[in-house]
């Protein structure tokens, strides 16, 4: 089978809740999503997504993705699609770096062997371990009371998990994990992500004031080095976030004893192939994990349920849905949250059907 056809698709998605903020004064009302479709040519096509988080959250960007495809693929033409190694090989010895442009074209090479296969990503992935998993709901930074009426009305849908975006004024962060802790019950989760936010001292003084709450600290500064000084000082459980950018760094982490968990970003890794490397080392470590992605709609939202939905349920620590955020729906037959939960889906490689007339005119397409 080789690849003969590529169609690499721009759409825009708004945020049903209107804007999204986090550290760094950093927000977003909506984002430019990049769809990829494979075909090849034994008739099977296959799709991939990449939703950057705007341009200043990781070093990724919407209009570098269609840059990059340029780059890459006239070397992917007439590739096997089904030899994933190979794949992420050329790809990589064709353009360096740039893991989020190279991720949904990973992500169709997925959907393309499954559909060959005739079984679904998640079985290729290892297996399918659930048949659905928890998710947490982002809470966008605001005030403290207007995170907790959030953190009540998602509760109110189903979600027990939250994950405040924190790594502002520390004093005002304080009051922003108390207002969460006072909304959850007992076996909810939450979780203080900071998106690098802090610098240490910053850090050091919530956990000091929070010392003896139940919540998890994520990603509280820039750099291992900062994130090792908190987590000194820190009692609660550590997840890195942003500095997992491939099986190096995480190594690197693991090493230093930054972190009780991960969250694993598929396109910040470079697609499901590299995901998966790190998943399995995870868990090999007892590392738990949020697996999900810089953001997305449908098609992202069933890349992340099939790595989620063949992690061992002891070390999946969290997901979510992102095509619940977004006010744009490109496959009907995608998986839904329901009482806070995701199903996996069970059809052949992603195994949801992409209806090409949401997607436009291609920017370009190269065969
Ligand atoms: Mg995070």
């Amino acid at each position: 089978m080789r690849i003969s056809k590529i169609d690499v698709y721009q759409v825009q998605y708004g945020l049903k809740d209107k804007r999204y903020a986090w550290s760094g004064g950093h927000a977003v009302t909506g984002f430019t999503t990049t769809v990829v479709r494979l075909s090849t040519d034994e008739g099977l096509t296959g799709f991939g997504e990449v939703c950057p988080l705007g341009s200043g959250y990781m070093e990724a960007h919407p209009a570098g993705v269609p840059a990059g495809i340029r780059e890459l693929g006239p070397a992917l033409l007439g590739q096997d699609p089904t030899r994933l190694r190979d794949v992420n090989a050329l790809m990589d010895s064709t353009l360096g770096g740039h893991h989020y442009v190279k991720s949904p074209l990973d992500i169709a090479c997925w959907d393309i062997l499954g559909q060959a296969a005739g079984l679904p990503v998640a079985t290729l992935l290892g297996g399918r371990t659930v048949d659905e998993y928890p998710l947490y709901r982002a809470i966008s930074q605001g005030s403290p009371e207007a995170m907790a009426d959030e953190i009540r009305r998602y509760r109110s849908e189903g979600y027990r998990r939250f994950q405040l975006k924190v790594g502002a004024d520390p004093d005002e962060d304080v009051r922003r994990v108390e207002c969460a802790l006072a909304v959850t019950e007992p076996g909810d989760v939450v979780i203080a992500d900071a998106n690098t936010g802090w610098v240490p001292h910053q850090a050091i003084r919530l956990v000091n004031a929070l010392r003896d709450r139940d919540y998890y600290v994520e990603q509280p500064c820039a750099t291992l080095d900062e994130c090792m000084v908190v987590r000194r000082h820190a009692p609660q459980p550590m997840i890195i976030d942003e500095l997992i950018t491939g099986v190096g760094p995480f190594l690197q982490a693991w090493r230093a004893g930054a972190m009780d968990g991960i969250n694993i970003k598929i396109s910040r890794v470079g697609g499901l192939t590299r995901a998966k490397q790190i998943r399995d080392l995870a868990e090999a470590l007892g590392i738990v994990m949020t697996i999900e992605d810089s953001w997305g709609g449908d098609l992202a939202t069933t890349a992340i349920a099939h790595l989620a939905g063949s992690t061992r349920p002891e070390f999946l620590f969290t997901s979510t849905d992102f095509n619940s955020y977004v006010d744009v729906s490109l496959a009907a037959d995608a998986p839904r949250r329901k009482d806070g939960r995701l199903a996996v889906p069970t059809g052949p490689g992603l195994g949801i059907h992409v209806d090409v007339n949401r997607l436009g005119d291609p920017v370009f397409s190269l065969s």
